[in-house]
């Protein structure tokens, strides 16, 4: 069966002139892909009837589906369900039975309704009203013989769940979609792209299904692995020889999964050992320990936060040792990890102390800006992990 075609019409002034974010064409996007339905297109459009109904029209002449979002409230400028009735010429019809069911949403959020709300309970005839138990603007469904219309809230909570609990189980259905695809993401920290491409570069030319790919941002580069089938069982039996082959390549460089983080890694590393830790930061302005901290490490002790300045740092390596000794004193852990950057030397020691002695780190570059602390911990913790693993 040929791939199914959707588009996506995202509704709303606020949205075309960039006042809010649109997140829920992003969303509605990943989740179409994951579910193998193709996205042709996307368009926003402002709250003006003649326009939406041209986006409207100009879809359905392309796609089996149109996804959209936005404008079903009850106020003057929410104007899709208008449009849809007039694109597929079916005349708006007041359906008592939902004007009951957005009474009984709002007498149970204790709102009062308008005269406006009525609006809300206006179908286009023969459309099959999708429930929306998150708001009181419920959604639409409209099959045409050009294609299917599906009007989603703008209101991404109230999208986001109708969108899996209703609208992806019918495409599914009515597109006999029976695969999915499924993701996994190998993390890697301190390693270059252009590294990693190379080390992979056949493996994101030449595999199909899974295929992989590569994302990188300043802290890390992803390496996704996504795979087409049956079901997640199935998705995943494909992606784990893949994920064993580029585990083979980066010995134990892998830092993580999905939503693995360095922090959380090195956490559960150092609860193996019955470690704990404290920290000495300096210009990453106690980044590391705040990281540590957004995971509720339980190894983690406490860091004291020094400015540079202060510090005499003709022998780095050697202040680092001893402030990392002293932290290791104050909060009475086994290990305490020191992280001392210079902008000034343009360089940054990290010195890592164990029971089993102790580790030291140089790297370049150290920046006061938040993406150069950040880069800060991450090194300086990915160190850590790699020697907890061996690596
Ligand atoms: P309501 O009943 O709240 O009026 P609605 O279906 O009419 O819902 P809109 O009025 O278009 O939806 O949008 C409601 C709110 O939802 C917006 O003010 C905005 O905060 C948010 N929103 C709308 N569209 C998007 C989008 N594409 N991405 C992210 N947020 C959005
Ligand atoms: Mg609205």
């Amino acid at each position: 069966m040929a791939t199914t075609q959707a588009e996506i019409l995202m509704i709303g002034t606020e949205l075309l002139l960039g006042q809010i974010e649109d997140t829920n064409a992003t969303h509605i996007a990943q989740v179409l892909a994951d579910n193998g339905i193709n996205l042709y297109q996307k368009t926003t459009v402002g709250d003006n009837h003649e326009r939406i109904c041209d986006a409207l029209r100009e879809a359905l002449s392309r796609s089996d589906v149109v996804l959209c979002s936005g404008g079903l409230g009850p106020t003057e400028d929410d104007i899709t369900r208008e449009c849809v009735a007039e694109v597929t010429d079916r005349p708006l019809e007041y359906h008592e039975d939902i004007f009951e069911l957005i009474e009984s949403m709002f007498t149970r959020y204790n709102l009062r309704m308008t005269e406006n709300n009525k609006k809300q309970a206006m179908v286009p005839r023969d459309a099959t009203m999708i429930e929306n138990p998150n708001g009181t603007a419920p959604g639409l469904l409209v099959e045409d013989a050009r294609g299917i219309v599906i009007c989603m809230p703008g209101v991404p909570r109230e999208l986001k769940a109708m969108l899996s609990d209703t609208v992806i189980p019918y495409l599914r259905d009515r597109f006999g979609l029976s695969e999915i695809i499924h993701y996994r993401v190998l993390k890697i920290c301190g390693l270059g792209e252009s590294h990693i491409d190379n080390t992979i570069g056949d493996l994101i030319t030449d595999s199909k299904n899974p295929t992989v790919g590569v994302l990188a941002n300043p802290l890390s580069v992803r390496i996704r692995i996504a795979a087409k089938a049956g079901d997640i069982a199935a998705a995943n039996a494909l992606i784990d020889p893949v994920d064993a082959e580029i585990r083979r390549r980066f010995p134990k460089l892998i830092m993580g999964v999905d939503e693995d983080t360095v922090e959380g890694v090195v956490n559960a590393l150092l609860v193996e050992r019955e470690w704990t830790l404290a920290v000495v930061e300096t210009i990453s302005g106690g980044m590391i320990g705040q990281r540590l901290t957004a995971v509720s490490a339980s190894q983690f002790k406490g860091a004291r936060i020094l400015p540079i300045e202060t510090l005499d740092l003709r022998n780095a390596s050697k202040m680092a040792r001893e402030l990392a000794q002293q932290a290791q004193d104050e909060f009475s852990t086994s290990c305490a990890l020191a992280v001392l950057s210079d902008p000034e030397a343009g360089a940054t020691t990290a010195v890592f102390i164990h029971p089993d002695g102790h580790e030291e780190w140089t790297f370049g570059r150290p920046g006061r800006s938040e993406i150069m602390q950040a880069r800060i911990a991450t090194v300086s913790l990915e160190f850590i992990r790699r020697f907890l693993v061996g690596a």
